[in-house]
């Protein structure tokens, strides 16, 4: 399959993948499907960057905006 790059939400959604978000602070997972992220995203005008979304993600269990998004077979 070779490397794949997922460095936008949006190509999680094209390749039919979900959104695995990890809390790097206390290791707490949630799976969110890339199309509801979007709309979400788009609302609050925030880029569909990972690397972005990632720093406004806040966990939902402790807390932390500690966000590592990573690709998630369904
Ligand atoms: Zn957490």
């Amino acid at each position: 399959m070779g490397s794949i790059k997922t460095d936008s939400i949006n190509q999680f959604a094209r390749r039919g993948y979900l959104v695995r978000v990890t809390c790097a602070a206390c290791g707490h997972q949630q799976l969110k499907h890339p199309v509801e992220m979007m709309q979400a995203l788009h609302s609050r005008k925030i880029s569909l960057r990972v690397e972005v979304v990632e720093r406004h993600l806040k966990c939902s269990e402790c807390g932390a905006r500690a966000a590592r998004i990573e690709p998630s077979m369904p």
